[in-house]
């Protein structure tokens, strides 16, 4: 069935946000770096406001309501992002400070357990570096290996290199859902079918995929799954390790402290069942609401219908820039989501990143934590322009006339 999607109201999401009214260097800000850091909308904010000015205490602890309340609201935002990303319990849902956080508590638990010297860790040749450092630190401290799938000149892994890359030695693989330099949109599905028939489990970096496409782990088979808050509308300092149950059961804890045990004596602790076992102290309460609520306000939108505008947005503005001479798109595989790096002959990324600054337009200059990315493609940076759904095709003119105009400034 083919069913018709009415189109984003444009006009009235951008009333949610605040910050897309400002004017920077005379010029309406057009922000065009959702991938460096989505904005939360008003919903989101006052979310979290209204938890600081009338519910605020801390969670697990207490007799009292106002406890209560709040580990109400925290655990209904572990369910909301349980059933965002379609995991089979609440239990599966660990937080974290973000994605980065979350490779480094599976590298130092899971990791630490199964990989020893010899072994090999298989990575993508696109990942940022928050899925390639924890995994050579560990590396380091095992004597392992890490592999690395290569991937060709369009930004398009290269699948058919798995067959010898996964081998008995391989002890995890890692991979981006959605790269976040070249959007491209990974077959996670395919690619954990194939480390699976191997035995080998499977980590997603689903940081640039959850804003984008409708994610449900269990389809996917996942042995692990991660994202930031920041960049799914939501604040910053919280984020989401999905990892199957059978997983999280076998792990060590990570950091001790309050709230991960049963009971302490000086001779010995014993732990509480997971995810509490992977959450010392005290954790960012209002953001675990805050991002609860962003779920709420993107379910709201609907993530069909924020896809689709997206889609446009991308094949708009990838065909405008395409007609610039001397500017070339890096990352031009069938499936992307909208994330668009380019270079442009004669102008250094950060000089460009600068006089589009000067017309207002937020984008992103540099290396984006992904050096291995810029050496594969003979580049020291790339001007990244990534789109939400607030955006609209005015501003990608907006974004087009700015590049031009810094081109005509170069000759
Ligand atoms: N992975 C990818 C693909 C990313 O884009 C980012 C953020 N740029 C990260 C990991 C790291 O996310 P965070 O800094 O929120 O931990």
């Amino acid at each position: 069935m083919n069913t018709v999607l009415q189109p984003l109201d444009v006009t009235a999401i951008r009333r949610d946000f605040p910050l897309l009214s400002r004017v920077f260097h005379g010029r309406p800000v057009v922000y065009l770096d959702s991938a460096v850091s989505g904005q939360m909308p008003l919903q989101v904010i006052e979310r979290m406001a209204k938890y600081e000015r009338e519910e605020h205490t801390n969670v697990h602890r207490g007799v009292s309501t106002l406890s209560q309340e709040a580990t109400d609201f925290y655990e209904a935002a572990r369910e909301k992002v349980r059933r965002f990303i379609g995991a089979g319990s609440p239990r599966e849902i660990v937080w974290t400070r973000g994605t980065t956080e979350a490779i480094n508590l599976v590298a130092q638990t899971f990791g630490r357990m199964s990989v020893r010297k010899g072994d090999e860790i298989l990575l993508s040749a696109m990942e940022h570096h928050a899925n390639i450092v924890p995994w050579q630190m560990l590396a380091e401290e095992k004597g392992a290996t890490l592999k690395v799938i290569p991937m060709t000149d369009e930004g398009e892994l290269i699948l058919d290199s798995l067959d010898e890359l996964l081998t008995d030695r391989t002890k995890l693989l890692g991979v981006v859902h959605v790269s976040n330099v070249l959007g491209t949109v990974n077959p996670v599905k395919e690619i954990i079918a194939k480390a699976h028939a191997r035995g080998v489990p499977v980590l997603v970096d689903g940081a640039q995929a959850v804003p984008h496409l409708t994610v449900d782990v269990r389809n996917l088979d996942a042995d692990f799954y991660v994202f930031s808050g920041h960049k799914l509308s939501g604040p910053t300092g919280i984020g989401v390790l999905y990892g199957k149950l059978a997983h999280l059961e076998a792990m060590p804890p990570w950091h001790g402290g309050g709230s991960m045990i049963r009971s302490v004596t000086w001779e010995k602790t014993t732990y509480v069942a997971a995810p509490g076992k992977f959450e010392a102290g005290t954790p960012p309460i209002a953001a675990a609401i805050g991002l609860g609520a962003a779920i709420d306000y993107l379910a709201t939108l609907g993530l069909d219908r924020i896809a689709a505008h997206e889609h446009d947005l991308l094949v708009y503005a990838t065909e405008r820039l395409n007609r610039i001479p001397g500017l070339r798109i890096l990352g031009t595989a069938k499936e992307k989501a909208s994330v668009i790096s380019f270079v442009v002959e004669g102008i250094h990324p950060h000089d460009l990143g600068s006089l589009l600054d000067g017309e207002g337009v937020v984008v992103r200059a540099g290396h984006h934590c992904a050096q291995p990315v810029m050496a594969r493609f003979c580049v020291p940076a790339t001007t990244r322009a990534s789109f939400a759904y607030f955006n609209t095709r005015e501003e990608v003119d907006v974004l087009v006339s700015a590049v031009e105009k810094a081109i005509e400034l170069f000759k």
